[in-house]
C-alpha cells in the first residue's frame, strides 16, 4: 500500500508516520509513505526520519491543486492530517483557518476524486460538536462549533461528507478528543506546563481551571487512525475518546506533582474568548465495530511525556519565545 499523509511532520501526523515505517499498526506492514507539509510553524522534518527506504518527504501546500494532482496518482490512500490547530491562534486571526482547514481540505478531496484514490480518513476532532455540560456526544450529535478553529474543522468534515455523498469518495472522518505526547508544540497545554516547569516558569491557567477536557495519548489517536483506515466505512463517522475527564486545574496540578514543584507555580490568567466548558465524547461506536480500545494509562501516558520532555530540551527549545509558547 501507498500511503500519502498530509500533515505528517506535525505532532500527531508525524507519530503516525513514525508508526507506519516502524510497521507497527497491524494490516499496514510494508506501507510506503508520502508525507506532504508546508512545515509551517507547527511543522518540524525533524519530527520524521531524516531518509527511509519507505518514505518521501515533499514540502508543498495543500491549497496548492495542481500539486496535489501531480502527487497523488500511484497512491491507494490519503490519511488527512494537515490542518491550522491552535484554537488561540484561531481567535487572533481565523483567515488562514479558513483557508487551510476548509478550502485546503475541499483540494484533498477534489484532488483524491479526480485521481482515483481509494481510500481517505480525514481526521477532525472533537471540538466540532461544541461544549457539553454533562453527558456524552454520539456520532450524531449536531455541529455546534465555537471557536473559529472548530468551525473550520467542521467545514471540513462536512466537505469531506458531500465528497462522499456527491461523488461516492470512500471517505472515513475520525472525530478525536485533546491528543498528548511527544514531539506535540509547546503552545499547547500540556507541553507548554511541561517545558514552564522545567525551566521554573510559572504555568498559565485560563481563567478558574474548570475546564473539562478528555484526555489521549498520540498512540493511542494514532492506532484509531489506522484501523478506521483499513476497516471503517464510507460516509461514517467515529468519535476516538479515551474516557480521561480532567480539569486543566488537574492537569496542571498532576504536571506541578511530576516536575517536584508546588502549585504556587499556577497562576490564574485572563480566560480564553469563548472558552468550551467541556468536551465528552461516546465512542462505542469504535470500539464495538471495529474493536477499537485505547491502551496508555493517563498516568504512565503523561509520566512518560514528561520524561520525554525533559530529555529533549534540543527539540523544544527552539520553540518557546516564538509565538504563543
Ligand atoms: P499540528 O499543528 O501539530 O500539525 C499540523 C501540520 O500540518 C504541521 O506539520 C503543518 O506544517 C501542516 N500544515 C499546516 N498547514 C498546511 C498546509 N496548508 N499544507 C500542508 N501542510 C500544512 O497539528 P496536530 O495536533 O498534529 O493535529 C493534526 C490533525 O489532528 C489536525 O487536523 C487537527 O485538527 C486534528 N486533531 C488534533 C487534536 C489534538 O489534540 N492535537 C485532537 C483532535 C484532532
Amino acid at each position: 500500500m501507498r500511503v500519502l499523509v498530509t500533515g505528517g511532520a506535525g505532532f500527531i501526523g508525524s507519530h503516525f508516520v513514525r508508526t507506519l515505517l516502524e510497521d507497527g499498526q497491524p494490516g499496514l506492514e510494508g506501507a510506503a509513505v508520502t508525507v506532504l507539509d508546508s512545515l509551517s510553524y507547527a511543522g518540524n522534518r525533524a519530527n520524521l526520519p531524516a531518509a527511509h527506504p519507505r518514505l518521501e518527504f515533499v514540502r508543498g501546500d495543500i491549497l496548492d491543486l495542481p500539486l496535489l494532482l501531480d502527487l497523488l496518482p500511484g497512491h491507494d490512500a490519503v490519511v488527512h492530517f494537515a490542518a491550522e490547530s491552535h484554537v488561540d491562534r484561531s481567535i487572533d486571526d481565523a483567515n488562514v483557518f479558513v483557508r487551510t482547514n476548509a478550502e485546503g481540505s475541499q483540494n484533498v478531496f477534489e484532488a483524491c476524486r479526480r485521481t482515483g484514490v481509494e481510500r481517505v480518513v480525514h481526521v477532525s476532532t472533537d471540538e466540532v460538536y461544541g461544549s457539553i455540560d454533562s453527558g456524552s456526544w454520539t456520532e450524531r450529535e449536531p455541529l455546534l462549533p465555537n471557536s473559529p478553529y472548530a468551525a473550520s474543522k467542521a467545514a471540513s468534515d462536512l466537505i469531506a461528507r458531500a465528497y462522499w455523498r456527491t461523488h461516492g469518495l470512500d471517505l472515513s472522518i475520525t472525530r478525536c478528543s485533546n491528543n498528548y505526547g511527544p514531539y506535540q508544540h509547546t503552545e499547547k497545554l500540556i507541553p507548554l506546563f511541561v517545558t514552564n516547569l522545567i525551566e521554573g516558569s510559572p504555568l498559565p491557567l485560563y481563567g478558574d481551571g474548570a475546564n473539562v477536557r478528555e484526555w489521549l495519548h498520540v498512540d493511542d489517536h494514532c492506532r484509531a487512525i489506522a484501523l478506521v483506515l483499513r476497516k471503517g466505512a464510507a460516509g461514517e463517522v467515529y468519535n476516538v475518546g479515551g474516557g480521561n475527564e480532567r480539569t486543566n486545574r488537574e492537569i496542571a496540578e498532576l504536571l506541578v506533582e511530576l516536575g517536584g514543584a508546588d502549585t504556587s507555580a499556577i497562576r490564574r490568567v485572563a480566560d480564553r474568548l469563548g472558552h468550551d466548558l467541556r468536551y465528552a465524547l461516546d465512542d462505542t461506536k469504535i470500539r464495538e465495530e471495529l474493536g477499537y480500545a485505547p491502551r496508555v494509562p493517563f498516568e504512565q501516558g503523561l509520566a512518560d511525556t514528561f520524561a520525554w520532555y525533559r530529555d529533549h530540551p534540543a527539540w523544544w527549545k527552539p520553540l518557546k519565545g516564538s509565538g504563543r509558547a
